[in-house]
């Protein structure tokens, strides 16, 4: 089966179509793809400014913790005071004071116990195997985030909350001569992490779930206290020079993430903290989603759009190639005064139509040319016919007459008796018979020539239908013989008539031959006869009799039944 040809119109309507999606689609993937390549280094630039600000923001708070003790180490009260002059304790409490997130400075002889503390926290008890003591004689420390027990019973009322983290500051403290006097250290409550982070931390941070996080050196999240379950930062892919932009960090969710160090606040002793910051992937790309969709949006408004004016425009197009296929299929239902419009409104249709238009005109004329010519064949015919039918009907008589005389033929006569013959069968009165024979005709030949012959024949001819009525028929059948048929005519009849022929011929003179003589056998036709020629040969018969008994004269005989 053929499938239905498209029209004109649908096919430029889906060739405009692909068009648009051809041009469109490498223009929405490029666009897309720039977009979102740029997007993503903006991003990952932008996140980067927060992660160096945050780790800056906490070296720096660090190192301002660290040298607060150290700067308070070196004071003449703690070279000189005893470790537990209120002097001292006075100070410890002032430090206290001017930064809140402090929650116990205290200070330990060279033995490990505690001589001065703030709220007189743990004084009297030893800390000799604490890491910050230990540290702390030999220099300055500051030590990784940890749970303090023994101090978090003293400090926390609410014993089902969570465990107080606390990050340490020591300092040794000398005496004038340098001998080491005691341990000063400085106990800060890990809250102080958030609050520092906070300033650098933008403020539209929820809303774009940027997260910060400082990272220990064993790669454990220590900000937030309560990190995700199963998160683990990806720090080990970030050191490496290329690493895709986007991490995963353990669960389904990738994230953009940036990472950097926070500067060692003790030259020698590093914490190795980094500070890490993420942000979802799909928050990153959300405007590149509401870019692609409004892309996709114009793109399919514009192959709608385009498919439409494609559709209206080839409508427009081949509006008049429909008008063209209207006329043509009025002349071909046979439609004469039809004029194809030869305005077009581009060069082709106007060719076409200029085309068409002659080919119609030149169909029509030619099928004038053609109606004319068939008018005039068709006369033409008949007029032959007629001709044909004329010189059929002169054959007719030409085969039936004699040429010489005039008379019918022996054709003729055959025929006339032939009819005749069935009238009689038919009940018709029977007819008569005659044969006629000019005497000695050899010897008229021999005396005056051939010609002179022929003149005494058609004298002879004219002499014997001169003599018949008009419903008689003679015919001449051999050289100088007759025939005479008399139709419903009995036999005296008939030998009035023959008396009559013989009379008249030897009564007329024919110049120069002079006087000729007939001799005639006579007889009539009957029902019995056997053939229709039986009366002819009876009637020849009789005027072989006539010459025998002398010529000039009738010899008759009725039927033999008679
Ligand atoms: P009979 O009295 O016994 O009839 O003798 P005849 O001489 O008339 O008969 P025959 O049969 O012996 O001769 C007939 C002649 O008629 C012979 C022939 O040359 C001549 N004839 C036949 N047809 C024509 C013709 O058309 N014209 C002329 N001029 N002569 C003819
Ligand atoms: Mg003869
Ligand atoms: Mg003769």
């Amino acid at each position: 089966m053929t499938p239905t040809p498209r029209t004109f119109r649908s096919r430029l309507a889906i060739l405009f179509g692909m068009l648009f999606v051809l041009v469109g689609l490498p223009t929405y993937l490029y666009v897309s793809k720039v977009h979102r390549d740029q997007l993503v280094a903006e991003r990952l630039q932008n996140l980067q400014g927060v992660t160096t600000s945050a780790a800056t923001v906490i070296a720096e708070n660090l190192i301002e913790r660290r040298r607060e003790i150290e700067l308070l180490a070196q004071t003449s009260t703690y070279q000189q005071s005893p470790l537990d002059s209120p002097e001292i304790r006075a100070s410890l409490e002032r430090l206290q004071r001017s930064y809140p997130h402090y929650s116990w400075i205290g200070l330990a002889d060279t033995a490990g116990q505690v001589q001065s503390a703030t709220s007189g926290h743990l004084v009297g008890q030893s800390v000799s195997k604490r890491p910050w003591f230990i540290e702390g004689r030999q220099g300055v420390f500051v030590g990784d985030v940890h749970e303090a027990v023994l101090l978090a019973k003293l400090l926390q009322t609410d014993p089902s909350a969570q465990p107080i983290r606390f990050i340490d500051f020591a300092s040794p403290v000398y005496d004038t001569q340098g001998q080491l006097r005691g341990v000063l250290a400085s106990h800060s409550h890990w809250r102080w992490a958030g609050d520092v982070l906070s300033v650098a931390t933008p403020k539209n941070a929820a809303r774009t779930q940027t997260e910060v996080f400082i990272v220990n050196k064993d790669n454990d999240i220590i900000f937030p206290e309560h990190a995700v379950e199963g998160q683990t930062p990806p720090t080990a892919e970030l050191r490496s020079a290329s690493h895709d932009a986007f991490l995963s960090w353990g669960g389904t969710t990738l994230y953009l993430t940036t990472m950097a160090d926070v500067a060692d606040p003790v030259a020698g002793t590093p914490l190795g903290w980094k500070v890490v910051v993420r942000q979802p992937m799909d928050i990153v790309l959300s405007s590149v989603r509401q870019l692609q969709a409004a892309l996709l949006l114009i793109m399919g408004g514009g192959a709608l759009a385009f498919l439409i004016l494609a559709w209206l425009g080839a409508g427009y197009i081949s509006r008049p190639l429909a008008r063209l296929t209207h006329i043509a299929r009025r002349i071909e239902k046979g439609e004469e005064n039809v004029q194809f419009p030869v305005h077009g409104k581009t060069l082709e249709l106007k060719r076409l139509s200029g085309a068409l238009s002659g080919m119609a005109n030149t169909l029509l004329e030619r099928r004038r040319a053609l109606e004319q010519l068939n008018t005039e064949l068709e006369g033409r015919v008949a007029q032959r016919t007629a001709q044909l039918l004329a010189a059929n009907e002169e054959l007719r008589t030409l085969v039936r007459r004699d040429a010489l005389t005039g008379l019918p033929n022996r054709f003729a006569a055959n025929e006339r008796i032939k009819a005749a013959y069935a009238d009689m069968g038919r009940g018709v009165a029977p007819y008569a018979v005659l044969m006629v024979d000019i005497d000695h005709f050899k010897h008229i030949n021999d005396s005056w020539g051939h010609a002179q012959g022929d003149a005494v024949l058609t004298r002879v001819a004219g002499l014997i239908l001169h003599t018949l009525r008009e419903t008689d028929f003679v015919a001449r059948v051999g050289g100088e013989e007759f025939v005479v048929v008399l139709p419903r005519t009995g036999l005296a009849q008939a030998l009035q008539v023959a008396e009559k022929i013989r009379v008249a011929v030897a009564d007329t003179p024919i110049a120069p031959v002079g006087h000729v003589t007939v001799s005639v056998g006579l007889t009539v036709a009957s029902p019995t006869d056997e053939a229709e020629d039986s009366a002819v040969r009876r009637a020849d018969m009789l005027l072989y009799k006539a010459k025998q008994d002398g010529r000039n004269q009738v010899a008759s005989a009725p039927p033999a039944d008679d």
